[in-house]
């Protein structure tokens, strides 16, 4: 097991003291007083007896009930990991699970990463005394790719599962056939396991779709005890996981709910950004006292009106000037997370600029007033084109609710949804689950890896669509994951399922290691994984383009991320900085000012980096750099993303050559005005037009050199 550090291998955070809390015995007893006004503090006996009754447990309730953090401790106090075994929570949302780790940590009375810790990718606080587990649903899985049984595991909850996210999804799905396997396994010699196990689970499906026997075959001589699940949601769905699990027994929490006046506008808001920021101080200057939970899109959107409301502050009378604000989104730094949680200083109101994190994953208490623009960004897929995009989308009514019903909490509230009343009853019910609008190449990557072969036959708690399936192995057949008759490629399909990146990126790696330029791979895949490498405010847009130009590479995007990165470093080392974390974050945070980066996204980049560095490391590669050479490492991203190839069209608008999309290069690529003939692209971006960004040029007979086993044959 990992040792508890932090993706920086920073100092840690004192989770008995996250920033600004004074620990005080009154915060001791205010905590106490808190967690026993909870819904769900009357219900801890019932819930533990029905645990123990049941081992598949469906339980409903209000967000803010008190699921997330009560129930695992009433588990660990019960009893549920005496035997050395822990219990694992899963979150749709990183920041869910890092929050809510350092609250019950907190709450606990432990220090964050012995008995209570979490770990979601690149970021891993965890030892061998965590027994109370926060992760993603996406890095359980990885670890079944280590121990396909989930032995460490007494329990496991699924949380949010509402929220319906395709790695809740296919965990859901995989549990089962864990939960089947471990309960066959016969509890009347009992062994625990707590070492990983390097076996894989070799599932041959049978025609009735119960495989556990060959599952239990692999595992021969080892006993396992069985696994108590649980799936949570804040949604009354409850039915949809009862039937998936032969009618397991769900038990509901009942809330406390305060009423909230839902207010409309009369017309369409043609920019809901500038709504939002008008709707804030409306507030601000003519309602009572409360926070303001303001919900948008992403980092960029909650940024710039960050941004906007502080100026706008600064306009007003002193008095008046008493708002501040905080932020809440994927990419945040951890240790700037809580601060979210802070009270506002007395006589201040808060606003929290959040994405739709804040709508159930984690609850902020003191919110009085929310607005809602009414979008959400989302995964959309085209099994035809084969192409994902993030997209914004407007919400669904069940979203509405969820975001409406944050205000009510401690009192009455209200909800400002920025668009009119005859538009709510226009939106979708629900939200469609993620399986059936994503990529699934990632998912069926690991479950092939996990020994799942026949995906279209995978129990499934709502079946991707055919298509989608079939399009996923299709791409990771011409990546060279799977071989022709669709198992896992050993080494390379094997290899790309251990790395915790898209099967894509993954292979890029691969691939680089054999071209020579792994160096300058890593620092891409890495600068790729996040959100606005860029900051531009709005007033000094032309500033911030010719400052960013003495970075820019004239073969594209690419190389320009990696000259940033690498002049930060440079920047560094100059520097000289010892060993001094603040003072190496103040002067970089200052560096990225001036040259107009996004200190929070490098920061993050640069996280992400070193951890990936350290699994390829692992793998055995040795990470060199190609120098001065940058043609091998542009044929190497042709080679890699060579799925994602476009040509100029006499009218200067591109077409992607697998899907025969037209496109149209982001003005803020550096090839924006140069527009080669032929080009690589990482992302499509749709709003009025199709956007693709992060492009480099390359040469188009490098297509049918690199990739003959998908151009040779369109040719
Ligand atoms: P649920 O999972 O049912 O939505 P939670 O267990 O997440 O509920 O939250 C229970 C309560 O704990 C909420 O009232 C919330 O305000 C409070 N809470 C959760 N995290 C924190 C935190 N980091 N700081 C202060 N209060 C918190
Ligand atoms: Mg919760």
């Amino acid at each position: 097991q990992a040792g508890v550090k932090d993706s920086t291998g920073s100092n840690k955070p004192n989770s008995k003291f996250p920033n600004g809390y004074v620990n005080s015995f009154a915060r001791r007893q205010k905590i106490i007083q808190q967690r026993k006004s909870l819904p769900i503090a009357s219900a801890e006996k019932r819930l533990v007896e029905e645990v123990k009754k049941n081992d598949v447990l469906i339980i409903v309730g209000e967000t803010g009930s008190g699921k997330t953090t009560q129930l695992p401790q009433f588990l660990f106090n019960a009893g549920f990991s005496r035997d050395g075994r822990s219990i694992g929570i899963t979150q749709p949302r990183r920041v869910a699970a890092v929050t809510v780790a350092k609250r019950v940590a907190e709450e606990s009375g432990v220090e964050l990463g012995q008995r209570v810790g979490y770990s979601i990718r690149f970021d891993d606080y965890t030892s061998s005394s965590t027994r109370i587990k926060y992760m993603t649903d996406g890095l359980l899985l990885r670890e079944a790719l280590l121990d396909p049984y989930l032995s460490r595991y007494s329990v496991i909850i699924v949380d949010e599962a509402h929220e319906r996210t395709v790695h809740t999804d296919v965990l859901l799905g995989l549990l089962k056939k864990v939960q089947h396997a471990r309960s066959k396994s016969g509890n009347d010699h009992i062994h625990i396991d707590n070492k990983a196990n390097n076996g894989t689970l070799a599932v041959a499906e049978k025609e009735d779709g119960s495989q556990s026997a060959s599952l239990f075959k692999k595992c021969q001589g080892r006993k396992f005890l069985p696994l108590k699940l649980i799936v949570m949601s804040a949604s009354l769905d409850a039915h949809v996981f009862s039937e998936y699990y032969s009618g397991a027994k769900a038990v509901y929490i009942q809330g406390r709910q305060f009423p909230v006046d839902i207010l409309y506008t009369l017309h369409a808001e043609s920019d809901y950004l500038e709504a939002a920021l008008i709707t804030i101080f409306q507030i601000h200057l003519e309602e009572g006292p409360g926070d303001i939970l303001v919900f948008l899109t992403g980092q960029e959107e909650i940024e710039s009106v960050e941004r906007l409301v502080q100026e706008r502050l600064r306009q007003l009378p002193e008095d008046s000037q008493k708002l501040f604000t905080v932020t809440i989104f994927s990419s945040l730094p951890s240790e700037q997370q809580m601060r979210v949680f802070m009270p506002a200083p007395v006589g201040f109101r808060k606003v929290i600029l959040a994405t739709n994190i804040a709508e159930t994953s984690v609850t902020i208490p003191g919110i009085r007033y929310v607005i809602d623009p009414g979008f959400v960004k989302a995964r959309s897929y085209d099994p035809v084109k084969g192409m994902e995009s993030l997209i914004i989308v407007p919400t669904s009514k069940a979203q509405a609710i969820q975001r409406s019903g944050r205000a009510g909490r401690e009192g009455p509230g209200k909800c400002f949804r920025l668009y009119p009343e005859s538009e709510f009853e226009k939106l979708e019910d629900s939200t469609k689950p993620e399986i059936k609008r994503c990529n699934l190449s990632n998912v069926i990557l690991q479950l092939k890896a996990l020994g799942v072969d026949d995906i279209i036959g995978f129990d499934f708690i709502e079946k991707p669509p055919r298509a989608a399936i079939i399009k996923s192995l299709e791409e990771l057949f011409l990546l060279g994951a799977l071989t022709d008759d669709c198992k896992l490629a050993d080494p390379v399909g094997r290899q790309m399922s251990r790395l915790p990146l898209d099967p894509i990126y993954s292979k890029a790696l691969i691939l680089a290691n054999e071209f020579n330029c792994l160096e300058e791979m890593l620092i891409t895949v890495a600068m790729l994984s996040v959100e606005s490498i860029f900051y531009f405010p709005r007033e000094k847009k032309e500033e911030a383009r010719s400052r960013v130009k003495c970075f820019s590479s004239p073969d594209g995007d690419h190389l320009t991320l990696v000259n940033i990165y690498r002049a930060s470093d440079e920047f560094l080392e100059k520097r000289n900085m010892g060993p001094g974390k603040d003072k190496r974050e103040k002067i970089m945070r200052k560096w990225c000012k001036e040259n107009f980066i996004n200190s929070r996204s490098l920061r993050h980049a640069r996280d992400i980096h070193s951890q990936i560095r350290e699994h390829v490391e692992q793998m055995g590669f040795c990470v060199s750099s190609c120098g001065d050479d940058v043609l091998q490492f542009r044929k190497c991203l042709a080679a890699s993303f060579f799925l994602n190839a476009a040509l100029k069209q006499p009218e200067g608008t591109y077409r992607a050559l697998a899907s025969g999309q037209v496109v149209q290069i982001r003005p803020s690529s550096v090839l924006f005005q140069a527009k080669p003939e032929c080009i690589i692209f990482n992302e499509l971006v749709q709003t009025n037009h199709k956007y693709i960004h992060n492009i480099t040029r390359i040469d188009y007979l490098w297509l049918t050199e690199l990739a003959p086993h998908f151009y040779a044959v369109q040719n």
